[in-house]
C-alpha cells in the first residue's frame, strides 16, 4: 500500500532516518547526479562559497530530502528543514533566513506549495542574499533591507513543471530523480537488511527490489513486512521464495503492481474501455485525489509502459491486458 510522507507513522519515520544514507558515497543509483554534485560540491568548498541552490525534482521516495542532508555534510554546514505549505506567512520565511548560518542548506520540501507572497521574498533572499520586509502597519509601514549570510536553497518538488519560471530560474542545479533499476534496489535493501540485522539472500533482496515500484521508500517499507513473514514463516531468513509469498500477501503482483496501480488500470479499462481519459474523471471512478494519481501512481507506469499520457488523456497500452490477464481490445479500441 502506498503511503504519502504525510501520513507515515513516528515509528516509519524513525527507522527510515535511521536506513538514510549520511555521504554521497553511500547514495546508490542516480550515478549522473551523484557525479555533478560532487563537483560542484568540491568546487565550491574550495572557492569557501556556499554551494548554488539546487532543485530536485521527482515522485516520492527517490531520495530527494536523502540527498537535500547529504549536500549539507558534504559541505559540512547545517540544514533546516521546512516546506512550502507550512511556511505560511512572509514572516515564516523570514525568520528562517534570518537564523542560517553562512553557507548553511535550507531545504524546502514541496517547495511548488510555497504561496506567492512567501515567494516573493524568496527571490531576492536567493538572487542578492537580502529580504526586504515590511514593518509596521498602515501609512506607518516601512520597507527594510535586510542582508542574510550566503546560504543554499535546496527545494524539492515532485513535478517540475509545478514551479512557477521565477522560481525555477534561480537555481543554478537542476535535477531530476530517476526511478532506480533492480540492480540498485536490490543494493539498497542489502544495505537495510544489514542495518536492520535481518537475514535476507541475494535473491531474496532481488525478488523485493524487483516488487518495489523502482522507489526505495517502497523498497525498504516492504524488506520490513517481508521480515515480519519471514520471523514467522520461515525462521527469519528472506529468500525468492519466501519474499514471494509474503509480497503475494501484501498483494503486490509479480509484477510489482500494488492493490492501488491495478484499481488504477483496471478503471482505465472496465470504466473508460481502455481510455483515452481525462485524470479528473479517472480520479474521480478510483476515489483518490488527481495529485496522488498524477505524483504517486501513474508516473511509475508510464515508466514501465502500462499508461500512455496523450493530450486527451490516459490510455492503457496492450502490456496492461497482457498484465492483467485480459483480451486486449481489437485494434481501434483506443
Ligand atoms: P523523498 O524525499 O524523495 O520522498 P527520501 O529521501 O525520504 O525520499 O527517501 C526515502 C528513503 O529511501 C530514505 O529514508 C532512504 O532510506 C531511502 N533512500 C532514498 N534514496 C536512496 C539511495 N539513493 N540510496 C539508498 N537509500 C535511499
Amino acid at each position: 500500500r502506498l503511503i504519502s510522507a504525510a501520513t507515515q507513522s513516528a515509528q516509519e519515520e524513525a527507522i527510515e532516518r535511521a536506513l538514510r544514507p549520511k555521504r554521497l558515497a553511500e547514495y546508490v543509483g542516480q550515478a549522473k547526479i551523484r557525479e555533478q554534485l560532487s563537483i560542484f560540491i568540491e568546487a565550491a568548498r574550495r572557492r569557501r562559497d556556499a554551494l548554488d541552490h539546487v532543485l530536485l525534482f521527482g515522485p516520492p521516495g527517490l531520495g530527494k530530502t536523502t540527498l537535500a542532508h547529504i549536500i549539507a555534510a558534504e559541505m559540512g554546514v547545517g540544514l533546516r528543514q521546512t516546506s512550502g505549505p507550512v511556511l505560511e506567512r512572509a514572516g515564516d520565511l523570514a525568520a528562517m533566513l534570518t537564523n542560517l548560518e553562512p553557507h548553511d542548506v535550507l531545504f524546502i520540501d514541496e517547495i511548488h506549495r510555497l504561496s506567492p507572497v512567501v515567494e516573493e521574498i524568496l527571490y531576492p533572499a536567493l538572487e542578492d542574499f537580502q529580504i526586504d520586509i515590511m514593518i509596521g502597519e498602515g501609512p506607518a509601514a516601512r520597507s527594510v533591507k535586510l542582508d542574510l549570510p550566503p546560504f543554499t536553497l535546496v527545494g524539492a518538488t515532485t513535478r517540475a513543471g509545478m514551479l512557477t519560471n521565477p522560481l525555477r530560474d534561480r537555481f543554478g542545479i537542476v535535477a531530476r530523480l530517476e526511478f532506480y533499476t533492480p540492480e540498485d534496489l536490490t543494493h539498497i535493501v542489502t544495505r537495510s537488511a544489514q542495518l536492520l540485522g535481518v537475514q535476507a539472500g541475494h535473491e531474496g533482496a532481488l525478488e523485493i527490489a524487483r516488487r518495489s515500484r523502482g522507489t526505495p521508500r517502497i523498497a525498504n517499507r516492504l524488506l520490513r513486512r517481508v521480515r515480519d513473514f519471514a520471523e514467522v514463516k520461515a525462521a527469519g531468513h528472506i529468500d525468492r521464495e519466501v519474499a514471494d509469498q509474503a509480497l503475494r500477501m501484501l498483494d503486490v503482483d509479480h509484477g510489482g503492481l500494488d492493490l492501488m496501480d491495478r484499481k488504477l488500470l483496471s478503471a482505465v479499462i472496465d470504466k473508460f474501455g481502455g481510455g483515452p481519459v481525462g485524470v479528473d474523471n479517472l480520479a474521480a471512478a478510483i476515489g483518490e485525489a488527481r495529485d496522488t494519481i498524477e505524483d504517486v501512481l501513474e508516473p511509475y507506469l508510464i515508466q514501465q509502459g502500462f499508461l500512455q499520457r496523450t493530450p486527451r488523456g490516459r490510455i492503457a497500452t496492450p502490456s496492461v491486458y497482457r498484465h492483467l490477464g485480459l483480451d486486449a481490445p481489437a485494434s481501434g479500441g483506443q
